[in-house]
């Protein structure tokens, strides 16, 4: 059920559409293992059914000492290969760095064109998508759920066994709409909004270049697209409301990668487009993992 006219309009096609390699999680998390897993697996089902992606590889790079032994970390989890600042030189002569990580398994895929194909994986395999259907209520009643809402403006109950809620940014409204407490077992939701600028000309780069992350915050780093296009972004702060205008200045954005990336003042940059992060964690707290978990010890059989 999609309460959107169609599905993946969210957060889904508001992202920097990476393949991460998994270099940036702490090893055992659920975010590292099937950040791997993920990794090898969207490169073969991009291969086999043709959907546009390319193996660009990354450069995460240290300015400076204190960020080469944070670097130093993410070396030591084993996913990406340590550069130094001449071999840096050699394969994006625009980057300046101390040192840097080079992940190979990182590329880019078109996020739109991967949610197509996963639609219609599904539909084949007899799942039904209602579009313009929206969930407002949902209650255990003995032997499974009784699910509700509206659907096309008119109203719906349906009976499911099984009820996977996978509503993002609205997780935390659905697992309370079913009788979780979702403040004391710690599934609130907050909202980290990411922005991002797009550089108008060629791009200075022929790979993705990032800073060393600070906490569980990648931090503004230059992404490219299928299209060829290059952008700065995401930055990330904490909003309370939903909206995807861009209201950041530039200049934060050309401060942060202008270190690594001096070239950066040569370019001009518009406003592209924002995404919002659900995260479990909010200001000043530190890494929290995904929580995919089924409910049947809470009562609720059949709720993942
Ligand atoms: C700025 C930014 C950059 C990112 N960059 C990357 C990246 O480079 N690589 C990467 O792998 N990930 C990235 N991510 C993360 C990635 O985008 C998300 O992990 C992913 O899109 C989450 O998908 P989802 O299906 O859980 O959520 P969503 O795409 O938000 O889907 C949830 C759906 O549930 C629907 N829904 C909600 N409530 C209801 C209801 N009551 N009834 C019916 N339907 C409902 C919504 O309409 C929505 O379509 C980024 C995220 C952001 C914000």
């Amino acid at each position: 059920m999609e309460r959107n006219w169609r599905f993946g309009i969210e957060t889904s096609s508001h992202n920097s559409g990476v393949i991460h390699s998994g270099i940036h999680y702490p090893p055992g998390s659920l975010k590292a293992i099937l950040c791997v897993r993920g990794n090898s697996m969207i490169y073969e089902i991009c291969e086999r059914y043709r959907i546009p992606c390319r193996r660009l590889g990354k450069l995460t790079v240290a300015v400076n000492e204190e960020e080469a032994d944070e670097l130093e970390r993410l070396h030591r989890w084993g996913l990406a290969n340590g550069v130094d600042g001449e071999h840096v030189k050699k394969m994006e002569p625009n980057v300046k760095a101390e040192k840097a990580l080079y992940s190979p398994s990182t590329g880019i895929v078109e996020p739109n064109e991967l949610m197509n194909y996963l639609y219609t994986k599904a539909r084949k395999n007899g799942a039904i998508l209602l579009t313009n259907t929206e969930v407002e209520c949902l209650s255990e009643d003995g032997d499974g759920y009784e699910v509700s809402g509206i659907s096309f403006g008119e109203k719906f109950v349906i009976k499911a066994n099984v009820v996977i809620n996978c509503a993002g940014l609205y997780s935390d409204r659905i697992a309370c709409m079913a009788g979780l407490d979702v403040e004391k077992l710690g599934y609130k939701l907050h909202y980290c909004k990411g922005e991002y600028f797009r550089l108008i000309g060629k791009p200075p780069v022929k790979m993705l270049v990032y800073p060393v992350p600070r906490e569980d915050v990648l931090g503004i780093h230059l992404n490219l697209d299928m299209a060829g296009n290059a952008r700065l972004g995401p930055n990330a702060y904490y909003v309370d409301a939903i909206s995807y205008r861009v209201t950041s200045s530039e200049r934060e954005f050309r401060e942060s990668v202008e270190k690594f990336l001096p070239c950066i003042r040569e370019y001009s940059l518009i406003p592209d487009f924002a995404g919002i992060r659900p995260k479990l964690h909010g200001p000043g707290e530190g890494f929290r993992d995904f929580i995919i978990r089924h409910e049947a010890d809470r009562g609720l059989f059949g709720l993942i």
